[in-house]
Order: structure tokens, then sequence, then C-alpha cells
């Protein structure tokens, strides 16, 4: 990738000035939730939303079970965010274990609420570690579904992308391969696994780009408090665990705040450096909970944006009683299913 005049100076100011001084706060963020399932968790996620919102996120996404074992639970999260808050609302949606016929009947629902943004994946099998097998009567992965969702309705679609590389490609360029099919398929951006080597992420970018790649690529960030958690998780989707990171958090087992303050500034300088690198685009897992992901922002020079255009917004959709229902954890509008969810578990367990 050829810097412009402009990013190679932001990266000279990134090693001479202080860590995040004089940042623009121009970076766009987007934040990532699953669906919850309990009332506590339901009245924790709203909390987030709420406080997260007023830093403006382009979209709050939110993440399918695997085997769409959160379906209901999730288009009540997404309707209820479409409804009720003035944020753009993004279902993510897997062609696992379903027809294509169920797919879009589901896509078609989303349409109906007013959801305009889907997160097209192929998803993971229910059970870990087996292989992915399509549906005989489905879409046999992402690209498909793309293809599929494009013939419906004219909706935003964003798709997943690896910067280290999915564990089921062959090699890095059949991955890249695979997201140009889904990005010619008609995805306007991808956004990627998590990962902590910003160089891996620029190593990807040029690589995308090479392959003829225009479509915008949007690094996904984890806060991580918890690393042997986080170890897990990045051995199923074929992230890098750096051994610095062990090293920082080795002791601290029962020192949770001081875990917190090290996964912020980890996190933080991962973005200060993806943003002098030229990234203006940052997704957020935020497993439910703003802190960490409203500290990086923070950092990254974002402020709320308030005024009387941000409160009408709100006034305008939310219902009176939201606070009080985001305190008191009332479930009237999620349906909340039983069905187990690998992925939500996977990243409740990353917490
Ligand atoms: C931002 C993001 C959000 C996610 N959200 C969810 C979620 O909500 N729910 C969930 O269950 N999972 C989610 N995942 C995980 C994702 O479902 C898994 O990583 C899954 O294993 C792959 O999905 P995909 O959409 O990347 O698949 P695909 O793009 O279809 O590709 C998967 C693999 O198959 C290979 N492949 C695909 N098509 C072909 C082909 N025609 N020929 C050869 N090889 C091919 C690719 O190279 C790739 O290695 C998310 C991942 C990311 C990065």
């Amino acid at each position: 990738m050829t810097l412009t005049v402009g990013q190679l100076e932001e990266a000279r100011r990134a090693l001479d000035a202080p860590l995040f001084a004089d940042l623009a706060g121009d970076a766009q963020v987007s934040f990532e939730f699953f669906p919850p399932k309990t009332e506590k968790m339901e009245a924790t996620l709203w909390q987030s939303i709420e406080t997260l919102a007023p830093l403006g996120p382009r979209f709050v996404s939110v993440t399918y079970g695997a085997g769409g074992s959160t379906r209901e639970r999730t288009h009540a999260t997404v309707a209820r965010i479409q409804r009720e808050t003035p944020l753009a609302a993004a279902a993510h949606l897997t062609c696992v274990e379903a027809t294509k016929e169920e797919i879009d009947a589901v896509a078609e629902q989303y349409w109906a609420a007013g959801v305009r943004h889907i997160v097209a994946l192929r998803g993971d099998p229910p059970s870990e570690g087996a292989r992915f097998a399509p549906h005989p009567g489905g879409y046999a992965n992402a690209a498909a579904l793309v293809e599929g969702l494009r013939k419906l309705h004219p909706f935003e679609i964003s798709v997943a992308a690896y910067p280290e590389c999915h564990p089921d490609s062959a090699d890095a360029k059949a991955d890249i391969d695979n997201l140009k099919r889904k990005i010619d398929a008609g995805a306007t951006r991808a956004i990627t696994q998590f990962f902590f080597s910003p160089e891996a992420f620029f190593r990807f970018r040029d690589a995308a780009a090479a392959a003829g790649i225009t479509a915008e690529l949007v690094p996904g960030i984890l806060p991580v408090s918890n690393v042997a958690q986080t170890r897990k998780f990045a051995g199923l989707c074929g992230a890098a665990i750096p051994a610095w990171m062990d090293r920082l958090f080795e002791g601290l087992d029962d020192h949770p705040a001081a875990r917190q303050l090290i996964a912020a500034t980890i996190a933080a300088e991962m973005c200060r450096k993806l943003y002098a690198g030229g990234v203006r685009s940052f997704h957020f897992y935020t497993l439910n909970r703003a802190e960490l992901s409203y500290a990086i922002c923070h950092l990254m020079g974002l402020r709320p944006k308030v005024g009387a255009k941000a409160e009408a917004a709100w006034a305008a959709k939310k219902p009176r009683s939201f606070r009080a229902k985001s305190r008191n954890g009332d479930n009237r509008h999620a349906s909340v299913s039983r069905l187990r969810s690998t992925r939500t578990e996977c990243e409740h367990e990353r917490t």
C-alpha cells in the first residue's frame, strides 16, 4: 500500500508525539453485540447500547448463534435497536443448517422490520471441531448467501475477512480469492476477525488491494481482559495470540480492574497504530460491555455527539420507559429462546 503524504505525516507523529496526543477524533466506529440470554444480560446490553450510542456509531450489529440457535433473540434485539434507537442496526445471518428458503424468510423479516444491513456469514457447525457441511438445500458459503440476499432487496451487506487466514483456507491466496468472491457478489465492506498484530492487518490490506479488492476493510477490535479464554477462542478462528500478551496478564487473575486497564491499553495502542497506517473505521467486539470500547474510542478522540439533533432523534424513537426497562431488565420485547449458541457462548467466554 502506498501511504499518502498525510498518512506518512501521521505515522511520523505517531512515533514522535506522546501516544494519543492530538488525535482528530475522525475515526468511524461500529459496535458488535450478541443477543442476551437472560434478563440480567439483557439489562447489561441495553445499558451498553445507551452508553455507546452517543459516540455516533455508523451501525451496531448483533450476532447470530451457531446453527441459527439465536434466530429469535437476534431478531428481537436487532428489531428493537431499529425501533427504539436512532442507531442503524445490522443483523448477522449465517448459512448453517437452514435451507435457502428459511434464510430468505429471515432476511425478509429483517427488511420488513426496517433493517437494511446484513452481516452475511457462512457460520460454523454447531458442534465444536466439526467440519462445515452445507445444508443440501442451503447456501454453500458466504458468497452464495451474499448473492441470494442481493436478489431479495438492496441490503447493505458486510462480510467477514481474516488477516491471519481462515482455518479452512488452503492458503492466504485462497482466502483472499474467497473474500473477492464475496465482494464481487455484492458485499459493500469486510469486517475482520480479531487480531493483535497491526502488521498482519497491513499485509492483508496490501494483498487484498493487489487482488483488486477496493471495498472497505474494517479491522475487528477485541479488547482482551482474559488472555486464557481468548486463546481458546482464537484457536478456533485462526487468530494468533502474541507471547507478550501472556506475560502482560501474568499474576493478574485476582485483579480484574488492572486487567481492564491493560485490555484498554493494548487495544487502544493497536488502534493508534492502525490509525497511523491510514485506518479510519473500527469495529469493536464489545461482548455487550460498554466500558472498554468507550475508553478506547475516547482515547482515539471520539466524543459524545450531543446536541439538539441527537436528542431529538432519541426522543422521536425511544419509548419513555426505555431507561426504566434497561435498569429493570424488562424483557417484553425479546423472545428469549433457550437454545444453545456456540458463538455466543464463546463470545461470553472471551470476557
Ligand atoms: C466480523 C465477523 C462476524 C461474525 N459473526 C458471526 C455470527 O454472528 N455467527 C456465527 O456463527 N459466526 C460468525 N462469525 C464467524 C464465521 O461464521 C466463521 O469464521 C466461519 O467459519 C466462516 O464464515 P465466513 O462467512 O467467513 O465463510 P466463507 O467466506 O464462506 O468462507 C469460509 C471458508 O471456506 C472457504 N471457502 C468458501 N467458499 C469456498 C469455495 N467456493 N471454494 C473454496 N473454499 C471456499 C474460504 O476460503 C474460507 O476459508 C463471524 C466472523 C467475523 C469475522
